[in-house]
């Protein structure tokens, strides 16, 4: 299995409580690396661009605006089949189907606040990552 990189958000629930370091240190101790990190506020025009593909459902509004309601911390995450490994940790997206030691299991407060954003395939991991994360930022 080859080496990786996907991206994740942890989102303005967590940061609020004070979770970036519990979160980061649950995503280390499953394997992956922290290769890039920042810290930022995401515009209204950030979030639903990078929401673009759940335009149409009606949850979409709402997600723009709890994810520009507080700090949030975009990371570039290396490791073995990282996305796969990544959306493990995460658990799935409603934290009341999540497993057991899962983030969101863990963490989340709703189905909507659930902590954390994880690439979905390589593919569209790549795509998020050029979307926040300029390339001299990837130090390793
Ligand atoms: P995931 O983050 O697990 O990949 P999706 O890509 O389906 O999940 O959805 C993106 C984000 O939109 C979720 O992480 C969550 O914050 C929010 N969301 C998804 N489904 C709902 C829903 N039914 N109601 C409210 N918010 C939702
Ligand atoms: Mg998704």
């Amino acid at each position: 299995m080859a080496v990786t990189r996907t991206f994740s958000i942890i989102k303005p629930d967590a940061t609020r409580r004070n979770l970036t370091g519990a979160i980061t240190k649950m995503l280390e101790d499953a394997g992956l690396r922290v290769v890039a990190s920042r810290r930022i506020r995401m515009t209204r025009d950030q979030a639903e661009g990078f929401y673009a593909v759940h335009k149409e459902r009606p949850f979409f509004n709402d997600l723009c605006t709890f994810m520009t309601s507080g700090p949030v911390v975009v990371q570039v995450l290396e490791g073995e089949d990282a996305v796969k490994r990544n959306r493990e940790i995460m658990g799935a997206t409603n934290p009341a189907d999540a497993a057991e030691g899962t983030i969101r299991k863990t963490y989340a407060e709703s189905i909507e606040a659930n902590s954390v954003h994880g690439s979905d395939s390589d593919e569209n991991a790549k795509i998020e990552i050029d979307y926040f994360i300029a390339p001299d930022e990837n130090v390793g």
